[in-house]
């Protein structure tokens, strides 16, 4: 037998609780038990958001969140900023181009985090730039981008929105939707919210409902004023996934049972010994700087293939994690923190890289990063 771990960066695993929630009954979306789940899920999920605003639910993976997020606010012809420094931020671009939105891309490379001053020169040269994209956290690369700090530039622009990719970063550190000026913000169920993939969350400000006036929608699914105007009265325009609410409102009800600096403090606290566990094994981290608490990306030390270490921990241990992605398959493989994760998923995944790595025959002195991590993890006296 090989007792499986999932440790990639989404899906992740989903709770005891929150399986049995969904295994519940069907119950019917028009009906009226269906009003105070969905009513009770809306509310709490402002919570997480840190917002006042609507937060739509949408059925679909977080790119159909991402997809709506483009074409709700622009219009073809329209320019956008989109901060490519990894897999997703190229996403915002593909998409804005499905959409005939002209885009100013502004690249980072991977292992980086985006300089808020080239996104403020840029917006200054060119005042007609309608909306900047960026990921809070870039999944492909383990960094996270600062967002506060663009939100601080685009914030004073009368009609220039900020969309947020939240995907790994929401439930996993602070995002201050309302306070930072945060205007669109996409997550997704499968990665921090420890649900199966299958839906996607949008919260948007006054700001972007005012460009989404003007916007020339080519949504039909994804048109966020209809969801609005529906789930304002606890319905949504169409079949919403009914089994993944209900383990949705299991998660929010677990979340707010632990607080939300406990959430945020706890993913930090896994970062930290996952991030000092890899450094003391003698390994080194992807990220140059900005690492984000979501997952942890680890360079493959010389000589060894990183795809080899993915495919060892998932053949011989019984580890789902994940690769790299494009130029960077075969050079590093990423580790999750996040969501349903604690303590021993980081010694898990820190003892299972030593016993690859070292099986692969790379000088490492087994329980050197796990004892580290140990350290670190103990509650402090
Ligand atoms: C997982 C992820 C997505 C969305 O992927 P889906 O497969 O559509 O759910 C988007 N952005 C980031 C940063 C992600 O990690």
């Amino acid at each position: 037998m090989l007792k499986r771990y999932l440790l990639a960066p989404g899906p992740t695993p989903v709770p005891p609780e929150v399986l049995l929630a969904m295994a519940r009954p069907m119950i019917h979306h028009r009906a009226p038990e269906f009003d105070p789940i969905f009513a009770e899920v809306r509310e709490n999920l402002k919570w997480l958001f840190q917002t006042r605003n609507d937060v739509l639910q949408l059925a679909c993976s977080g790119t159909g969140g991402m997809e709506g997020a483009v074409s709700n606010f622009l219009s073809p012809g329209d320019k956008a900023i989109c901060i490519n420094g990894g897999k997703f931020g190229e996403r915002w671009t593909k998409i804005c181009k499905t959409f005939g939105v002209q885009v100013h891309e502004i690249k980072v490379d991977w292992g980086r985090a985006v300089d808020p001053q080239m996104v403020a020169e840029a917006l200054k040269k060119d005042p007609s730039i309608k909306a900047v994209y960026v990921q809070a956290s870039e999944t492909s690369t383990g960094v996270a981008h600062n967002c506060k700090a663009l939100a601080d530039i685009v914030r004073p622009l009368g009609e220039t929105i900020l969309v947020v990719d939240a995907i790994t970063a929401l439930g996993v550190f602070d995002l201050k939707t309302d306070e930072w000026g945060l205007d669109v913000v996409v997550t997704g169920s499968q990665k921090a919210l420890m649900l199966p993939p299958g839906m996607a969350f949008v919260s948007v400000s006054d700001k972007a409902w005012r460009l989404a006036d003007k916007a020339k929608n080519a949504a039909f699914y994804f048109n966020f004023k209809r969801e609005r105007e529906n789930q304002q009265k606890n319905q949504t325009a169409y079949t919403p996934a009914v089994s993944m609410i209900l383990g949705l409102q299991e998660v929010l009800r677990m979340l707010k049972a632990e607080g939300l600096a406990n959430v945020f403090a706890r993913h930090a606290t896994l970062a930290q010994a996952m991030r000092e566990g890899v450094k003391a094994a003698g390994l080194t981290l992807f990220p140059k700087e900005s690492p984000s608490d979501a997952l942890t990306t680890v360079t493959a030390p010389e000589g060894v293939d990183g795809q080899q270490i993915y495919k060892n921990l998932r053949v011989q241990y019984g580890i789902t994690a994940a690769g790299g992605q494009d130029h960077l398959k075969g050079k590093v493989f990423r580790i999750s923190h996040m969501g349903y994760a604690d303590r021993f998923d980081v010694i898990t995944a820190l003892a299972a890289t030593e016993m690859v790595v070292k099986g692969l025959g790379y000088p490492i002195t087994l329980g050197s990063g796990v004892g580290r991590a140990q350290e670190l993890l103990m509650p402090k006296a």
